[in-house]
């Protein structure tokens, strides 16, 4: 009867260990899925070799810039602050046409390194 009991324990343990992983295991490929399917609408936005907004205008990611964390101006791409030791990254730059906002392609969700002010 001991011999029975400890052979039960044994098995709920093992079988709650199961569950567990496969728990773990179905939120990894849930986050994975969610990320590539932010990456994929990400690179859409990319159509066409160039940036647009929701409403189809085009919109350049180079010009002059000045960041919003340090201060820094340079002139190209605004996706990423040039200065060395502040490195902030854009999540998104307004369209001049119609001012909606189009995020980044390159800042993936729940990747994002907000600039601090
Ligand atoms: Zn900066
Ligand atoms: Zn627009």
């Amino acid at each position: 009867m001991q011999l029975a009991i400890a052979a039960l324990k044994i098995a709920f343990t093992l079988l709650v260990a199961l569950g567990e992983a496969l728990c773990w295991i179905g939120l990894g490929a849930v986050q994975l899925t969610l990320l590539t399917l932010d990456a994929v609408q990400a690179r859409r936005r990319l159509s066409g070799g160039g940036l647009h907004c929701d409403e189809g205008h085009p919109v350049s990611p180079e010009g002059s810039w000045e960041c919003s964390a340090c201060r820094f101006r340079w002139r190209g791409l605004v996706w990423q602050c040039p200065n060395p030791s502040c490195h902030a990254l854009t999540p998104f730059v307004f369209c001049p046409v119609c001012r909606r906002s189009v995020r980044n392609p390159y800042v993936l969700e729940g990747h994002h390194v907000r600039p601090t002010s």
